[in-house]
């Protein structure tokens, strides 16, 4: 895990805290080891000074050293080799006493390896090693391993303690990490259910939305696309049979005297006839069918022949004339008018498409109605 600016620094910090509270009770356990060691040798004053200076008010400098530091983690780390680096110097300088040298090795080692894993190890040989260096270097070498009892039974307590405390405090920082885990663990399920019930929204708003556009799309009565749909359709799909080289055939039909239905058996009724012509065009699902206007419908024959265009008006319009549609007692009987247009027979654009089918079905109003007319320009159709 990469730790960002702010957490990287309160886990420093932490660190920082953690190592000053151990390091001061190792400390200070160690000061009364040593006071045990040389307490019945006989050594000046300056030698307690400098015990007392060395582990009773070096870990506050040290701490005080990692907490202004740039970065504090590692100014700690370099803290834990300057412990090794004394440990070290106290050894050589004592002559090796075997209790407190084992002591002061598993303290050294211990520390770097909780922090560094076993990375801590060369480190920890490093550093002890280079301190005791330095003191022979200073004093001279000297080798009294032996240890008294007493001094043995301080440095056991010493390490026995220190040992216990920090296993508590790993054992408490592993509850910790236990309960972090959990309450996670728990976060990510209540986003997840958040997120469900987000996504849940999202796909009601998007059902909503295609409905909503759909109906924007759509006559109401008869189900058709309506003329909006039709206008953007238009030129979408004309531009298709240009690029793909194919025809396209377009067929308007008007309702023959629907006025007269209207007249005759009521609006309802005519909204029966219309709605019956509709489902005629929707029988075919390639053919783009729309409500053009009142009794006007319009069809899109995208890669339809002419012949084909001509083919299925007539068998619209003979269906329809030959239909009776119920409507109470009455069974009533209309006729269709239908012009025809085709790319690139007789136009290029979709204005001039539809001109040119108004021409046709104009036509056919004029040559008796009940009949289909193929297009022709607007000004021949009028001459
Ligand atoms: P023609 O044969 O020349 O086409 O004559 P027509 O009577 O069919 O045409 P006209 O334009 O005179 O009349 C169309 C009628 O269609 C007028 C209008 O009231 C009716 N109409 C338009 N929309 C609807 C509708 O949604 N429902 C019903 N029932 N009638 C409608
Ligand atoms: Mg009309
Ligand atoms: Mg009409």
């Amino acid at each position: 895990m990469k730790l960002t600016a702010a957490t990287s620094h309160e886990v420093n910090h932490w660190i920082v805290q953690t190592n000053y509270k151990n390091r001061t009770l190792l400390f200070i356990l160690l000061f009364f080891t040593f006071g045990v060691h040389i307490a019945h040798r006989e050594v000046d004053v300056l030698a307690w000074l400098l015990l007392t200076l060395q582990f009773l008010l070096y870990p506050h400098l040290v701490y005080w050293r990692a907490l202004v530091c740039t970065a504090p983690f590692k100014g700690e780390l370099h803290n834990m080799m300057l412990d090794g680096v004394i440990f070290g110097m106290w050894m050589a300088a004592l002559g090796f006493p075997s209790w407190i040298s084992i002591t002061l090795l598993l303290g050294t080692f211990y520390n770097l390896m909780v922090f560094m894993g076993p990375k801590g190890l060369l480190p920890a040989v490093g550093s002890l090693c280079s301190g005791a260096l330095i003191s022979i270097g200073l004093l001279g070498f000297k080798f009294t391993p032996n240890t008294d009892v007493a001094t043995a039974v301080a440095c056991f307590l010493c390490a026995f303690i220190y040992l216990c405390v920090m296993a508590c405090g790993v054992y408490f920082h592993a509850v910790r990490l236990q309960e972090t885990r959990q309450r996670l663990r728990r976060s990510e399920q209540d986003l997840k259910h958040a997120n469900q019930g987000l996504q849940h929204q999202i796909n009601q708003v998007h059902g909503m939305q295609s409905k909503l556009s759909e109906q924007a799309n759509r006559d109401p009565l008869t189900g058709l696309f309506n003329r909006r749909y039709l206008d953007s359709t238009i030129h979408r799909e004309l531009a298709r049979c240009q690029r793909e080289n194919l025809t396209l055939s377009m067929i308007l039909i008007d309702i023959d005297n629907f006025k007269n239905i209207n007249d005759t058996f009521g609006h309802q009724a005519g909204d029966e006839v219309l709605k019956k012509l509709a489902s005629m065009l929707r029988a075919r699902s390639s053919d783009i069918s729309s409500r053009y206007g009142g009794e006007e419908f319009l069809m899109i024959l995208p890669s339809m022949p002419l012949s084909n265009a001509i083919e299925r008006a007539e068998w619209v319009r003979k269906t329809f004339a030959e239909s009776l549609i119920p409507y109470g007692d009455a069974n009533i009987q209309a006729t269709l008018s239908i012009g025809i247009s085709s790319y690139p027979n007789h136009a290029q654009s979709p204005s001039e498409l539809i001109r040119c089918a108004d021409a046709a079905l104009y036509r056919a109003k004029a040559e008796g109605k009940n009949c289909v007319f193929v297009g022709a320009t607007p000004s021949l159709s009028a001459a």
